[in-house]
C-alpha cells in the first residue's frame, strides 16, 4: 500500500484541505496517522469494526489490547459511555487534554474495539489537527499510538513512518508533539478513581480533584507471574530498545562513579542531562555515546525527548544504556513508569 504523507504548514486553506480528505479516508473505514498534544496516534473509525481491526494488523498489536477513542467534545462522550459524576469532575477540570477516562461501554461501540472488555477508553483530545479531524469526520476515532507494538511511542512524523510506511492510508505530519509520554489513564467505572496509566494530568493533580486515587500495582512494579494489570496494554513488554536500559537509583557521584568504572566505554549508551555532559566526557564516554534528555530541571524535556532516544539508541549498536531512575513526583511518575518498563524493570542500587 502507498502510504500518504501531508505536512501541516501555515496555509489554513491547505491544512483544512488535508484534513478533509484525511476524514475521508477514515470514515470510508482506513488508516490515518496524525498528532495529538501526547504522541501520534493511529486512527480508524471507532463504529466500524472492520476499519478498527485493521489497526491491530498495522501494528502488530495483540487483540486483545483495547484502544482509546478519541471524541471531539467531552458533552459527546455520553453517546459511547455511561458517563458518571467522576466523569464529570475530570472533564470539567482535564478535558480536552492528555487523559483518558474508562467508563462502561454503550452497545454502539464494538468489542473488537474494546478487546472484548465492557468498558471502554475515551478521550478528549486538545490538539487542534486532532480535534479538527475527529469533527470533519463526524464519528469517533479509535486511535492507538502510531508505532509497531512494543516500539517507543512516536513522537514526530518520521517515527511514524519509520514503523508504518506502507501500511497505512495516510500520515499527516504535524511536527513534534508537546507532551510526549501518551496519556493519563483513570478507570473511573468503579468505586475509587483507579490510576491504569500515568501521562501529563498527574497524580497530584486527580489526587486534588477526587480526594481518594487508587494506583494500579503495574504504574510502578513488575507483575507476578498471574497477576494482571487493570490495563490490558500493561501487560506487554513495550519500548525497551534493542540494547538492554539498565537504571541507576543512587546520588549522581555515585552515578558519575559508576559509569567511571565501566571499562569498555565504547560501547555503552548513557542517557543524561545537559549538565552531565562534560563530567561524563571526563569520565571517558564519548560525546557521541551520550544522549540527552535536556536540562536537568526541565521535566517537561526529559517526558518530551525520552522516546526518541529510545529510538535513537536503536540506531548505534550499544552493548548497554545506562540512565539513572526518575523521581515518582508529579510528570516524572509517568517518565518512570516508561523508562522502568524500558529498562525490563532492571535496577542497579
Ligand atoms: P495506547 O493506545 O497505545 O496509548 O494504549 C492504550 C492503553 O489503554 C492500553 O494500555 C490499553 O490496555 C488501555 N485501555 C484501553 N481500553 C481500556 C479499557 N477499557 N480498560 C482498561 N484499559 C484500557
Ligand atoms: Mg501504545
Amino acid at each position: 500500500m502507498k502510504t500518504e504523507i501531508a505536512r501541516i504548514g501555515n496555509n489554513a486553506l491547505e491544512n483544512e484541505k488535508i484534513l478533509a480528505h484525511a476524514a475521508e479516508i477514515i470514515k470510508s473505514g482506513g488508516l490515518v496517522a496524525f498528532p495529538t498534544e501526547t504522541v501520534y496516534g493511529l486512527g480508524a473509525n471507532a463504529v466500524d469494526s472492520y476499519a478498527a481491526e485493521k489497526i491491530y494488523s498495522a501494528k502488530g498489536r495483540p487483540s486483545n489490547n483495547p484502544l482509546i477513542i478519541h471524541i471531539a467534545s467531552a458533552l459527546d462522550v455520553d453517546k459511547y459511555a455511561c458517563v458518571n459524576d467522576k466523569y464529570a469532575l475530570l472533564a470539567e477540570a482535564f478535558m480536552p487534554g492528555p487523559v483518558t477516562a474508562i467508563l462502561k461501554k454503550r452497545d454502539n461501540i464494538p468489542m473488537s474495539v474494546t478487546g472484548g472488555l465492557d468498558s471502554v477508553a475515551v478521550r478528549v483530545p486538545s490538539h487542534p489537527i486532532a480535534h479538527r479531524l475527529i469533527e470533519l469526520s463526524g464519528v469517533p476515532i479509535a486511535a492507538p499510538s502510531a508505532n509497531t507494538s512494543g516500539r517507543p511511542s512516536p513522537t514526530c512524523a518520521t517515527h511514524v513512518i519509520e514503523d508504518l510506511d506502507g501500511k497505512i492510508d495516510m500520515i499527516i505530519d504535524g511536527g513534534q508533539v508537546e507532551i510526549g509520554l501518551e496519556s493519563t489513564i483513570v478507570k473511573l467505572d468503579g468505586e475509587y478513581p483507579t490510576l491504569l496509566r500515568p501521562g501529563g494530568v498527574t497524580l497530584e493533580q486527580l489526587g486534588a480533584l477526587f480526594g481518594e486515587v487508587k494506583v494500579d500495582k503495574a504504574v510502578t512494579q513488575k507483575l507476578s507471574e498471574g497477576e494482571r494489570p487493570l490495563a490490558p496494554g500493561m501487560m506487554y513488554r513495550h519500548y525497551a530498545p534493542k540494547s538492554p536500559l539498565e537504571l541507576f537509583d543512587g546520588s549522581d557521584e555515585d552515578f558519575f562513579e559508576f559509569i567511571t568504572s565501566i571499562k569498555d566505554k565504547e560501547k555503552i549508551a548513557v542517557i543524561a542531562y545537559d549538565e552531565d555532559i562534560q563530567t561524563l566526557i571526563k569520565a571517558g564516554v564519548g560525546r557521541d555515546n551520550i544522549l540527552s534528555l535536556g536540562n536537568s530541571e526541565d521535566i517537561k524535556s526529559h517526558a518530551a525527548r525520552l522516546f526518541s532516544l529510545l529510538r535513537e539508541c536503536d540506531k548505534h549498536d550499544f552493548e548497554k544504556i545506562y540512565s539513572r531512575l526518575p523521581s515518582r513526583e508529579g510528570i516524572s511518575l509517568a517518565l518512570y513508569n516508561r523508562i522502568i518498563k524500558a529498562a525490563g524493570y532492571r535496577v542497579i542500587s
